[in-house]
């Protein structure tokens, strides 16, 4: 076009100024998304992927450049179950936002999802208000699930309130009687609530009166002490709890997610109720794949004291055989931050010590080692659960996804990389891992979180309290895993 201009033409364009280097580019790598990889350049500018380019290609002009040679390239980490400096009766978790983020961090998850559960007394959307402000120290974005325990006639108001707000998840227990259960009549109001606000109940689905008769059984046969955990909280409760979620969210249409199922019956109910139209996820987690209750006839069972329990060694390879297969749709941690002493104090009862394990910093490296490594699952399915479904599970536009117009959170990893972990090496406000000593891959080389480099060779680059309060988007009424 140019060439066939007279030239006592003026040009119809000014001059084009060259373009403004790109803040990162990470290059000769092979980027990885739930829909497929490939080698692949990635130029990041003020926070946002702007290209994902072909490696043929020059690189533009850049202020910093990584070499991710060897190396897969990963979205940030989606965690969808964290537990961050929670009040639970007469203990509280030993981290906060700005621990937990910089655990995440190093970890290779940029987002975390925690749980506005409501203290007694305390109206659910009074409990995101409080966690939004506890929040504001996180290094890296940060999600909210609300939290109803009693239905009651301000409670559909509060959802449409929380959903305003950026909150459309919603937890709800089907045990812990008194403490902070959901009975029936509550789990159907939230289901079709949350459902017209294009949100989603995260529920934790064990049958409380099955527990209840479990855990009476052991304290009268005189085996309430950590070291018998698993008889306290029987697989089949897990099952018939999600049996009677799944056909109330049948009942009402709305969709439904369960947050760290352990049983293949549960999660094959799950994938029933699909087949039936149901929309319905499941969630597991990394101890859940990794370890089992042989812990607890270890030297310290306290350690491994969550619910529900580790379960035996057959459980777990069905578990980590439906994950293999696709059945799974996310991974969260269910991070819980306590120490060895909290764990121990009460021991001797398991209805009184502090459940929970710390995670959030080894979900990535535990469950790609356990899933990608040892069970041989595409990468791109492991990124599926790891980060692309729970951002799309939490209505998280812009997470999850390594594409121009998502932010920069991404993860460099050498899959042939191994090391052991250890508590000295980790970052969690704790002073145990449930993994130490084990070989594991896929820990971070690189993490880059809003496009800021916060991990590097040079090591960890605190970035301050930068992390955002994240507004989940309705979600559609389709499947979306
Ligand atoms: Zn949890």
């Amino acid at each position: 076009m140019t060439s066939s201009t007279p030239p006592s033409t003026p040009p119809s364009t000014p001059p084009s100024t060259p373009p403004a280097p790109a803040d990162l580019v990470v290059h000769g790598g092979t980027v990885v998304n739930a829909g497929g990889s490939a080698a692949a350049t990635v130029v990041v500018t003020d926070g946002r992927i702007v290209a994902v380019q072909d490696p043929a290609l020059p690189l533009p002009p850049h202020r910093r450049a990584i070499d991710a040679a060897g190396s897969f390239v990963i979205p940030g980490g989606v965690d969808p179950h964290c537990h961050i400096g929670q009040r639970l009766g007469e203990y509280s978790q030993l981290d906060d936002y700005a621990s937990a983020s910089i655990a995440a961090l190093w970890g290779g998850t940029t987002t975390v999802v925690d749980f506005a559960i409501p203290d007694p007394g305390q109206r659910p959307i009074d409990a995101v208000a409080e966690r939004r402000k506890l929040a504001e120290i996180s290094r890296c974005d940060t999600a909210l699930h609300g939290c109803v325990i009693q239905w009651d006639a301000t409670t559909a108001g509060q959802i449409a309130e929380m959903a305003t707000t950026g909150v459309r998840t919603i937890k709800l227990f089907t045990t812990y009687k008194d403490v902070v259960m959901a009975g029936p009549d509550t789990v159907l109001e939230v289901l079709r609530t949350l459902h017209a606000q294009g949100g989603i109940a995260y529920v934790h689905a064990e049958a409380n009166h099955v527990i209840e008769d479990a855990q009476a059984s052991a304290v009268a046969a005189g085996e309430a002490a950590a070291g018998h955990m698993p008889r306290t909280r029987p697989e089949l409760a897990e099952a018939a709890a999600v049996a009677q979620v799944l056909a109330t969210a049948e009942h009402v249409d709305a969709p439904v997610y369960f947050v760290h199922q352990t049983t293949a019956e549960a999660v094959d109910l799950v994938r029933a109720a699909r087949r039936r139209g149901v929309r319905a996820y499941t969630e597991t987690c990394p101890h859940y794949l990794y370890l089992d209750e042989g812990t607890y006839a270890g030297d310290h069972p306290e350690r491994f004291v969550c619910c529900p329990p580790l379960r035996a060694p057959e459980t777990v390879a069905q578990l980590r055989a439906r994950a293999l297969v696709g059945d799974v749709d996310t991974l969260g941690s269910d991070h819980c931050c306590y120490s060895t002493g909290q764990k121990s104090e009460h021991s001797h009862d398991v209805r009184v010590m502090p459940n929970g394990l710390p995670g959030v910093e080894t979900r990535l490296p535990v469950t790609f080692t356990q899933l990608v490594v040892r069970g041989g699952m595409p990468v791109e399915r492991f990124v599926g659960m790891f980060a692309t479904n729970p951002a799309r599970l939490n209505g998280l536009t812009g997470k999850g996804v390594l594409a121009p117009g998502h932010d920069a959170d991404l993860v460099v990893l050498d899959p042939a990389g191994r090391r052991p972990a250890r508590i000295a090496d980790l970052h969690m406000a704790t002073d145990y891992s449930p993994y130490e000593g084990e070989e594991l891959a896929g820990w971070p080389s690189v993490v880059v979180s809003g496009g800021r480099v916060v991990l590097d060779a040079d090591g960890f680059h605190d970035p301050g309290p930068v992390g955002r309060a994240l507004h989940a988007d309705p979600m559609p009424d389709h499947l979306i895993t």
